[in-house]
């Protein structure tokens, strides 16, 4: 939390539940990651939370910006991001988005199939794409690889591909997967890379850039590695691979940027025991799943929880939200440590929740509406 933040919530007391979110604190990451990155071009992954003043402040610090639909690419257009230093960086487009963002001046596509690729050259030619590859995704809380990306062999085949197609093959993308707290995870991707750079530029295609995707990760309560630390071993192994030959280098950090800017403020519903034979608490919060938490699937994300009992005697909980869906929980698998006195319409806050929150909101779920939203 920032003292921003605290200072917002005192004086204005705004309805719950609600995301409160410090634009300084996305400008504080934006620079420490261009401190420790100063060559890299930083593309804003714009699902992690795309509304407009996050936009507007990333644009007016010169960062470009990851975009996976049509829509997310009108988003950035409409805060004022040049074409320019948009990408459309989803593995998965349609015809119509293609055709669109290209008449809007859009020039990055990515790929990992011929059938994707095909659509690229058909409704954006000339246009620049990259590859995504598979790679290894151990140490990171949200694995993405098996979605997305294609093999070695493949991506070559594809880059000679692209060039007979007219299109311009520009470079080769990954992602170590989201949440990703081991600080060496991008090193042995970038060896194989720089293996399929070469393989190319036998075959008379010079590729320029390599994009690391994103995965630095937010702290959730665990100490988590400093982007400092990711940006050692990264510039080691592109020198390590590269040598005098340093390709562009692309980040698309997503979590990294808006996740601990923001809170969640919520309200305590109930907080009840209704067996017998059972003490275990259950503490059912303003928000759940379906109020924007969907990261607490699996209980993969564990958010902190702020209550007013800081530091009182506590004891275990389950924690749910407040539908009539019975998935509708947050932590029971793990109950949570929650103080014994919490109870009915105390306010507490979900901390570190400024990415990946907002868009997963239901519109209208038991009539709840979506999470309400305050940039400051
Ligand atoms: C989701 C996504 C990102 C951002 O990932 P984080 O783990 O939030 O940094 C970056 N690039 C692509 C292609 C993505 O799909």
């Amino acid at each position: 939390m920032t003292p921003k933040i605290d200072r917002y919530l005192q004086a204005e007391q705004p309805a719950t539940p609600c995301l409160v979110l410090d634009l300084d604190r996305v400008e504080e990451n934006f620079t420490a990651m261009r401190t420790a990155f100063p060559d890299a071009h930083i593309y804003y992954a714009v699902k992690a939370n795309p509304a407009v003043p996050v936009l507007r402040r990333l644009v007016a610090l010169g960062s470009s910006f990851d975009a996976a639909s049509w829509e997310e690419i009108a988003l950035c257009l409409q805060a004022g991001a040049p074409p320019a230093r948009i990408s459309f960086g989803n593995t998965i487009k349609k015809a119509a988005s293609i055709r669109r963002a290209h008449e809007a001046g859009i020039g990055l596509f990515v790929f990992d199939c011929a059938p994707e690729l095909e659509k690229i050259a058909a409704h954006a030619p000339g246009a620049k794409v990259f590859c995504r590859l598979q790679v290894g995704t151990a140490g990171s809380v949200f694995p993405l690889s098996r979605k997305f990306g294609t093999g070695m062999d493949m991506a070559a085949e594809l880059m000679v591909r692209a060039r007979d197609l007219g299109l311009e093959p520009y470079g080769l993308s990954f992602h170590v997967g989201s949440q990703q707290v081991q600080a060496e995870a991008h090193e042995a991707a970038i060896g194989q890379v720089a293996m399929l750079f070469d393989e190319l530029d036998r075959a008379g295609i010079k590729l320029r850039m390599i994009n690391l995707g994103g995965g630095f990760p937010t702290r959730y309560g665990e100490e988590i590695p400093a982007v400092s630390a990711f940006a050692g071993g990264i510039d080691r192994a592109l020198r390590f691979h590269f040598g005098n030959a340093q390709p562009q280098v692309f980040l698309e950090p997503g979590r990294y940027m808006v996740g601990d800017a923001g809170l969640v403020s919520t309200e305590v519903v109930l907080v009840s025991q209704r067996l017998k034979t059972d003490e275990l608490r259950w503490v059912y919060l303003d928000i759940g799943r379906f109020g924007g938490l969907a990261e607490t699937e699996g209980e993969a994300t564990r958010y902190m929880i702020r209550t007013p009992y800081n530091g009182a005697e506590d004891g275990p909980a389950v924690v749910a939200g407040p539908t009539c869906d019975s998935m509708d929980i947050l932590y029971e698998k793990q109950p949570y440590w929650l103080p014994l006195a919490l109870k009915a319409g105390d306010r507490v806050e979900i901390l570190a929740a400024g990415a990946y929150v907002t868009t997963y909101a239901s519109t209208g779920f038991n009539g709840f509406q979506p999470l309400a939203e305050h940039y400051i």
